[in-house]
């Protein structure tokens, strides 16, 4: 997969139309964490280098196609400008005559950041006369919203289809790790997928059994797993109608001589509550009365000597209940293998990147991608309409 990327665009004295993912937590009018903005500045920086006038777009929120002060871009527009250092200027509305106005009003180097892309109902149903309205505001189109790319948005897809199209950095970054998982990873590759459901994962499992060397089966979804091998559970986790597709999905991976890491002992507990005793289970089996909640010393053991074995590792979905201090260990011990590991690494997932960043693991890992949903369909093989649209 070859991206066309802003490298290629001679951006002089050209309008580059930005989409980002400025979806930030807000408290009481002020952003609380402005991770994703400070993600966006080496584009937004890179651009007005070059000798570009910029206007910006993003999504906020769910305002649901309606205007809505709550939903406004201004107290990030305010963040926004402080990082970068200049004045942003913020938009009246998204589209219309006002914003146009504005837009004809901009110098060079100038930064406008629109309302709330969700302001309009046009923007996720891709509504081609909205996208082309959007697409008058630029020369140029610019993707750098990774979160968003597995939507077909008129600001993430449909504007494309008006002006020539480049990925920023941050896309080009994300595409540059996790396509190579899919096509040609560096071997041995490992890959470990956790998580609470089968039904969220198999399509992930799927799609990396056919690159991979090794699969690591944690988290509430192993539990399936060693159903169908016929462990007994306990009162663990399972998805009794996932139970055809995990013991299909084991036939697969022996056929194409995949290797399966499933739990060998665990961590469990009477309730699933925080303070529920931790008993050690030295077995795959689990005695009736209790629920695995993390995976044990043994299976973490496994898992750190396929980890300092491997070239490339992809992790997606945590081992065991982290959230919870006392089964947080299985989580844990993974980041921490990954992070001390030589190997090109990537996380993905809403949850294994929380888990990573609230470990401060971040910095050590090859790519921590920005995308939860977006890196889970991508690593699935499936074509992210956003992403598409920068193909060359
Ligand atoms: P990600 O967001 O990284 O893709 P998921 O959303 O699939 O991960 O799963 C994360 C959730 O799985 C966490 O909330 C965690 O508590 C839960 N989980 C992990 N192990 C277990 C388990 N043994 N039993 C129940 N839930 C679990
Ligand atoms: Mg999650």
């Amino acid at each position: 997969m070859i991206l066309n990327t802003i490298r290629d665009y001679d951006f002089s004295n050209k309008k580059a139309l930005v989409r980002v993912d400025f979806n930030v937590p807000l408290k009481d009018g002020v952003v609380t964490d402005d991770t994703r903005i400070q993600a966006a500045l080496p584009t937004i920086s890179y651009l007005l280098e070059h000798g570009a006038t910029v206007v910006v777009m993003s999504h906020f929120g769910r305002p649901k196609g309606k205007k809505n002060p709550e939903f406004s871009m201004a107290p990030i527009a305010k963040r926004f400008s402080e990082l970068l250092g200049k004045q942003v200027i913020l938009a009246k509305d998204v589209i219309g005559p006002e914003v146009a106005l504005q837009v004809a009003g901009l110098k060079k180097g100038d930064v406008l950041l629109l309302e709330n892309v969700r302001f309009y109902a046009e923007e996720e149903t891709n509504d081609p006369e909205f996208s082309k309205n959007l697409a008058s505001f630029g020369d140029v189109y610019v993707n750098d919203a990774f979160g968003t790319a597995h939507r077909a948005h008129a600001s993430t897809e449909g504007v494309a289809h008006f002006l020539p199209s480049f990925a920023g950095f941050l896309i080009e970054k994300e595409v540059k790790f996790m396509a190579p998982l899919l096509e040609n990873p560096d071997k041995p590759f490992v890959a470990i997928i956790g998580g609470s459901k089968v039904s969220s994962k198999i399509s992930v499992l799927e799609s990396l059994v056919r690159t991979c060397n090794t699969i690591v089966i944690g988290g509430g979804m192993a539990y399936t797993f060693l159903a169908v091998q016929g462990h007994s559970i306990g009162k663990s986790l399972v998805e009794e109608d996932y139970k055809e597709t995990a013991a299909s999905f084991l036939a697969k991976a022996k056929e194409k001589g995949v290797q399966v890491i499933l739990p060998v002992d665990h961590l469990c507990g009477e309730e699933f509550k925080e303070d529920t005793a931790v008993v050690t289970i030295d077995s795959a089996d689990i005695p009736q009365n209790l629920i695995g909640m993390d995976i044990g010393p043994k299976t973490v053991a496994l898992i750190v000597a396929a980890v300092s074995q491997a070239k490339s590792v992809v992790w997606n979905g945590p081992m065991g209940v982290f959230e919870f201090n006392s089964f947080a260990n299985g989580t844990l011990t993974v980041a921490k293998a990954l992070a001390q590991s030589n190997a090109t690494t990537v996380v993905g997932g809403g949850d294994s990147v929380a888990a990573i960043n609230k470990f401060n693991l971040a910095d050590k890992i090859s790519h921590v991608s920005t995308g939860g949903g977006a890196s889970l369909e991508f690593l699935e093989g499936q074509v992210l309409p956003g992403i598409k649209a920068l193909e060359k």
